[in-house]
């Protein structure tokens, strides 16, 4: 002990608990009397007893703090694991379940049903009422979803108006079926979304264990695959899956590869499809179609690969190329003498849309020397009204350089009429649908007639596509539409050709023009 220090014995509890003798040794002033040694001892005593008390609390801040972080712990691990605006669980954790409930599932030789979901029209909806009635909209999605399944089921939310559904012990695909039909009309009841009444349906695919695949990646990928193909086939339906579906998906896979050499290559050509006269039967002006020549699989159609060419975006070179060469055989059939009034080529969404195409327009027009008024730029009704304001300018442009405007496949889009008075249009191309039902339908009928008749009244030139019989002929033709298009008039064919069935109509005495 030092000298002038008194051992005293500390009461801390936890010290005292600890060490049950725990002693402390405090200072003593020189020639101190008893009496001052007591308040000595005193005051040395609360200062410990303050101590203890800072400890006891400090102890239980730190206890409060663990507590704090292990529920900020848990937070985080629930954001992780959910979706913020349905609180569902999101893709992450869904896989975790897929994976336990395929273990139990290969336990008990039960089976699993993958669904997955996506809305149809929601970007309309998103678009037209703003993000925020979207985020309800999705929000109510998601409650009734929860709603229609068990406990031992698990809805999650992939992101966008993209659900997945993982039912555990079912039956059978009969089983499943059913829960679709009953879980579409609870999704179909119309949603009261800020007032307004809104109509979603939405568009499933199915992927089954152990058929369809025995891991969650495989699983919930060919459920998407099935969806795909559900929304393909006209939406507001459902699709299982079917080992087909892959062998397609491997299909566009290669496709997409292969558009990439094709330009290169020059493996495309340009078929030329007669626009003619209805009354005379002479062929007035062509339609550029597209054509493959794919070094394995022989020629292919515009159906087989424009889509995919859409998609990845590839349509935009072959594009530009497809107005480049169809401009320039125009300009040479012009120049050897042909009469023609146009020469139609068909441009997509992705190309309409881009800031450069005026500006290739113009070049294209420039390099090949063809007056613009014999260039039609067929688009469809979609693609003029995915943005009117632009398309508008858009449009404006191409008629101050010269250039036509056709409506392509005009009814099966939806148009607004207001805006058909307003751009600056010069064609409708009536859809060969309702152009095949003309002889037998009275409602294709009537819509034709209609369409002819709005068109005349526009001041549009007219064209009936798909013409392929003598009585749709005779239709047309007492019904004053003055020009068509299709096999019965003329099959697409190489511009050498068509320039030979040009030739021959003038030789047969058919005037090449009226
Ligand atoms: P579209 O512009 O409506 O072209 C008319 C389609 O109808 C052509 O199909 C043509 O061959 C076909 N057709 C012609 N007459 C008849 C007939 O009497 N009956 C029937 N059932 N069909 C007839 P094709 O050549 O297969 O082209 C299909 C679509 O592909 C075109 O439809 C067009 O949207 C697109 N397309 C074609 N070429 C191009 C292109 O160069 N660029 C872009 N972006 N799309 C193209
Ligand atoms: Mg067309
Ligand atoms: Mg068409």
């Amino acid at each position: 002990m030092k000298k002038n220090h008194l051992l005293v014995a500390i009461r801390s509890s936890k010290q005292l608990h600890r060490h049950p003798t725990a002693q402390r040794e405090v200072p003593l002033v020189d020639s101190a009397s008893p009496i001052d040694i007591r308040l000595i001892l005193e005051a040395h005593m609360s200062k410990l007893q303050q101590a203890n008390e800072h400890l006891v609390i400090s102890a239980l801040q730190a206890q409060m703090m663990t507590k704090e972080i292990q529920k900020a712990k848990d937070r985080m691990g629930h954001m992780a694991h959910h979706d913020s605006l349905t609180n569902l669980p999101n893709r992450i954790l869904l896989k975790e379940r897929t994976v336990q409930a395929l273990s139990l599932a290969k336990r008990h030789h039960s089976k699993l049903a993958v669904l997955f979901i996506d809305l149809d029209r929601f970007k309309t909806i998103n678009d037209s009422l703003g993000h925020a009635a979207g985020d309800k909209l999705l929000q109510e999605v998601a409650q009734r979803l929860l709603d229609a399944i068990r406990s031992t089921d698990t809805v999650s939310r992939q992101g966008g108006d993209e659900f997945v559904l993982l039912l555990s012990e079912v039956i059978d695909e009969h089983a499943v079926s059913t829960f679709v039909d009953k879980m579409c009309r609870m999704l179909n009841t119309p949603y009261f979304i800020n007032g307004q009444e809104l109509h979603v349906g939405c568009s499933i695919g199915i992927s089954m264990f152990p058929e369809d695949g025995d891991d969650a990646e495989t699983l919930i990928g060919n459920a998407d695959l099935a969806m795909y193909h559900a929304k393909k086939s006209g939406r507001d339906r459902y699709h299982f899956f079917k080992p087909e579906m892959n062998a397609r998906a491997v299909e566009r896979q290669t496709l997409e590869g292969d558009l990439h050499r094709a330009l290169k290559n020059a493996e495309f050509e340009i078929y030329y499809q007669a626009q003619s006269g209805l009354a005379s039967g002479h062929i007035n002006s062509a339609e550029a179609l597209i054509r493959w020549h794919h070094p394995a699989r022989g020629l292919l159609m515009p159906a087989m690969f424009v889509p995919i060419a859409e998609e990845s975006g590839a349509i935009v070179r072959i594009g530009r190329w497809v107005l480049l060469e169809s401009c320039r055989q125009m300009q040479v059939w012009l120049v050897d003498g042909m009469l023609l009034d146009v020469v139609a080529v068909n441009i997509s969404a992705l190309e309409f849309g881009r800031n450069d195409f005026l500006q290739h327009v113009r070049d294209v027009l420039r390099h090949t020397g063809l007056p613009p008024h014999h260039l039609e730029l067929e688009l469809t009704e979609t693609v003029l009204m995915k943005d009117a304001s632009e398309t508008m300018r858009t449009l404006s442009a191409l008629h101050a350089m010269g250039v036509r405007i056709a409506i392509d496949d005009f009814g099966t889009g939806y148009s607004s009429l207001s805006y058909l008075k307003q751009f600056p249009v010069d064609t409708l191309k009536i859809d060969k649908s309702f152009v095949a039902g003309i002889t037998d339908n009275d409602g294709d009928k009537i819509l034709v007639d209609a369409v002819i008749c709005l068109g005349k009244n526009l001041g549009h030139r007219v064209v009936a596509e798909g013409v392929e019989t003598q009585a749709q002929l005779e239709f047309l033709r007492s019904h004053a539409c003055l020009e068509g298009q299709g096999y019965f008039l003329g099959l697409p064919m190489v511009a050498e050709q068509f320039l030979q069935s040009l030739k021959l109509r003038a030789e047969s005495g058919v005037p090449v023009r009226a």
